[in-house]
């Protein structure tokens, strides 16, 4: 089971979007064969690997099938159920390992993990009928941020509670079995660290990334994060305290908050490259699709180090509101970078690519890279 999957091997990826194709795009870099498994067809993995398998994740004689095909099984995104890893892994090695995946699938399971391995985490509590949700805002205070425990990615499924009267109303819209009550966190920013672990042990971490969203969704990135270096010593060694407790094959995403007072609290863990590590494509030595093949295969990690400070921008559907982008414009920018997943649908909020500046300074980066995102929409 520890041998290296040398170049050449045949890799299998549960899920077809954009992170599935920039690992693929990586893996056929390396020389390896790249299988996709994944319900939907013509997707951004689809059109970059070798094989596609179309079929539903609970189909498990398929998913067996296709694990028959590949020397090794990972996903690019944590919504897999986890029965269709466990059937994988009856035939090869699954990286990050199933439990990885069936504890960070759902909040409720995640955070509890987090406190009692003792990680910070924000204060939070089980709710399953109205009567609990009052109890925990009692607890916990307001305001406070209600979530479906499952996920519910970019923010889908969660209301912020003003007041204790919104309770009633918010357990209905939410309209789950089960949630989460959190605290909200009125932070000063927030950042990820996305990081390696290797067969061996090894660990390798990106600089840390700071984080900006929009409608709860990603907007930019840039790298390294403008935060006191002694924190950003601090977030990397959370994550890897994280990366190793919960032993990890594979890469890792730590969300977490930094509070006012200067103090690191996670937010969410993803078992896999994330949105913000996509700079590290144009602007690390190894990126951290690159990363995510050599940990999988039993290969030394790359060096994760950063080559100039950049920054990253999504682009969504709604950059296509006035018709098609003007991507001339955008690229007249000689620093900056267009990825696009090949999505052919733009509905507002579907990720449809991102763009990438590199520059002298971070702040010259993010100032580019919104640059080029504005000349795409007013020139279109
Ligand atoms: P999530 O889907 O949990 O990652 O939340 C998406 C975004 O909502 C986060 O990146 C934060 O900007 C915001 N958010 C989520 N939970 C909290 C919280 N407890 N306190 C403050 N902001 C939050």
């Amino acid at each position: 089971m520890t041998k290296v999957i040398a170049p050449g091997g045949r890799l299998g990826v549960l899920g077809s979007g954009q992170l599935g194709r920039m690992f693929a795009l990586a893996a056929r870099r390396l020389g390896y064969r790249v299988i996709v498994y994944s319900p939907d067809q013509d997707s951004p993995t689809g059109q970059v690997a070798d094989t596609e398998f179309t079929a539903r994740y609970d189909d498990l004689e398929r998913v067996k099938a296709f694990a028959r095909t590949v020397d090794v099984v990972t996903f690019e995104f944590e919504n897999v159920p986890f029965p269709t890893a466990a059937a994988c892994a009856q035939f090869v090695p699954v990286r990050p390992r199933g439990e990885v995946l069936h504890i960070t699938q759902q909040r409720l399971r995640e955070k509890t993990y987090l406190r009692e391995q003792g990680f910070p985490v924000t204060p939070f509590a089980r709710v399953t009928s109205l009567a609990e949700l009052e109890a925990a805002i009692d607890a916990l205070g307001l305001p406070a941020v209600l979530k479906s425990a499952d996920f519910g990615y970019d923010g889908k499924g969660q209301r912020k509670l003003l007041a204790r009267a919104d309770a009633p109303a918010a357990w209905a819209v939410l309209g789950v079995k089960e949630a989460i009550l959190e605290g909200f966190v009125d932070f000063a920013l927030e950042v990820s660290v996305v990081a390696a672990r290797g067969l061996d042990g090894s660990f390798a971490a990106f600089d840390v990334f700071e984080n900006a969203h929009a409608n709860h969704i990603l907007d930019v990135t840039v790298c390294p994060a403008r935060i006191d270096p002694k924190l950003a010593r601090q977030a990397l060694e959370l994550a890897r305290g994280i990366l190793e407790r919960l032993d990890v094959v594979g890469v890792l995403c730590v969300e977490m908050f930094v509070t006012k007072s200067g103090a690191l609290l996670v937010n969410e863990l993803a078992p896999r490259p994330h949105n913000s590590g996509h700079l590290t494509f144009d602007a690390s030595l190894t990126n951290q699709f690159e990363q995510q093949v050599r940990a999988v295969c039993g290969l030394p990690l790359g060096s994760p180090q950063s080559l100039r400070p950049a920054a990253m921008m999504n682009l969504l559907g709604d950059v296509w509101a006035n018709g098609e982008p003007h991507w001339a414009a955008a690229l007249e920018l000689p620093n900056v970078k267009l990825h696009l997943y090949g999505k052919s649908d733009p509905r507002p909020g579907r990720k449809m690519g991102h763009l990438t500046a590199l520059a002298d300074t971070v702040d010259e980066a993010e100032r580019a890279v919104r640059e080029a995102r504005a000349r795409l929409v007013r020139c279109g």
